[in-house]
Parts: C-alpha cells; structure tokens; sequence
C-alpha cells in the first residue's frame, strides 16, 4: 500500500520506512510532485500536524500523514513547544536560525533555574479512508547545563532521556531511535495501520 508522508526529509522517509515495513510504501512530497511550502501556522504540534496533512488531500487527493514536534520544557511553561525549530530566531536577540543558537538561547533560559525536566513530544496526523486520526509520542528527559556529544540533530547535544547517563547526542542512532519520541509515535501509526491492512 502506498502512503505519503508529508516531508522532504529523506533520513525521516527512511527511518519510518523501516518502522511500517514492506507492506507499505512511503512515498514523500517530491515524490508526489508537491515542491511548495505547506503553511505550519497553528499554534499546536496537533494544529501543525492536521494541517500538514489536509493540504496534501485537499491538493493532491491521496492518503497522507505528518508530523510535528516539540521540546516541552516544566521550567518555561511548556516552550519552546511549536516554537521549537525556530526558538532563537523568534526569541533569541540574534534572531539566529540554527540548532546551536536554539540550544544556547535554551540554556540561557534556564539558567538558575533547578527543574530541568524537558519532554520531546511528536504527533503524527493520519487521514486516511476518510478519516483523520492522531499518535503521540514522547520521552522525558532533562535539559543538561552544556552541550554533550555530536551525533544526530536540533538539540540532542542538550537532551539527557530520563534512565539514562548520556545526551541524545552521545547515543548511537539506532539507540537513540528506540526511544525517541518520533520512534514512539511511528510505532503506534504502525499499529494501526497493521491492522487495517
Ligand atoms: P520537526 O517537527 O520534526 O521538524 O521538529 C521541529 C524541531 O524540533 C526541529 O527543528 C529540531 O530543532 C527539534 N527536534 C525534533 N526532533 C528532534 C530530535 O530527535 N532531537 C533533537 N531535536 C529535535
């Protein structure tokens, strides 16, 4: 069966490729002959999601899913949550576009703070036959006081999951992705997706 995931990001296409196995194909935007930018301006990770999705059914007509991720912080109130990607462009004084201007204007932020409890949240939207469906995925976590390892991407160099020693970004990937929360949710889309075929 034939699905598109609603991203150009090939290491994304791959990884949940592996997740939903043969059965189905994934197939992504430059597959579908969809090159625009798909508006992302609400002002939820669910919002983001649904509408990354209906776009490509309302202008394309397939089945689709999309995701949408944030690091939820206790200490800020839940931020940089939908504001994640952009955090230090938004907010940062350099208005800066790039993982290590996030992480330290994150870092600034919780600067004397001592509850450092920090979640990775996804949620992936699904429509299909019809209907829209939402998964979650999450792991908790805590954010370090300086940047640790250079693997992977964003602010893993800053995110310690909770149980273990080291950052995301010490952690080889295909550890890292076991417990991610973009894993978590990919594995439940999986499930029901198994049970539909
Ligand atoms: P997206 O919705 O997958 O594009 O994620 C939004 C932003 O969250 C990214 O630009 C990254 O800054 C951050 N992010 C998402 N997933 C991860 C991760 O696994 N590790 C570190 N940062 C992440």
């Amino acid at each position: 069966m034939k699905l598109v995931f609603a991203t150009n990001n090939q290491h994304k296409l791959s990884e949940v490729q592996q997740i939903l196995g043969e059965h189905f194909e994934i197939v992504g935007l430059k597959d579908i002959g969809c090159s625009e930018d798909i508006p992302e301006t609400a002002d939820t990770l669910e919002g983001n999601a649904l509408q990354k999705a209906r776009y490509v059914k309302e202008h394309y007509g397939l089945d689709c899913f999309a995701d949408d991720t944030g690091l939820e912080v206790t200490a800020l109130g839940g931020a940089p949550g939908v504001h994640t990607a952009r955090y230090a462009e938004l907010f940062g004084a350099g208005r800066t576009h790039d993982s290590n201007a996030n992480m330290n204007l994150l870092l600034q932020q919780l600067q004397n703070k001592s509850d450092r409890h920090a979640r990775f949240r996804t949620v992936i939207a699904l429509i299909y036959k019809g209907e829209e469906h939402l998964f979650e995925g999450i792991v908790e976590g805590e954010i370090l006081t300086e940047h640790h390892g250079h693997e992977g991407f964003g602010y893993d160099p800053v995110f310690q999951p909770k149980g273990h020693t080291c950052s995301f970004a010490e952690m080889p990937s295909t550890d890292k992705n076991a417990i991610s929360h973009r894993g978590r949710a990919t594995k439940k889309l999986a499930e029901f997706l198994k049970c539909e075929k």
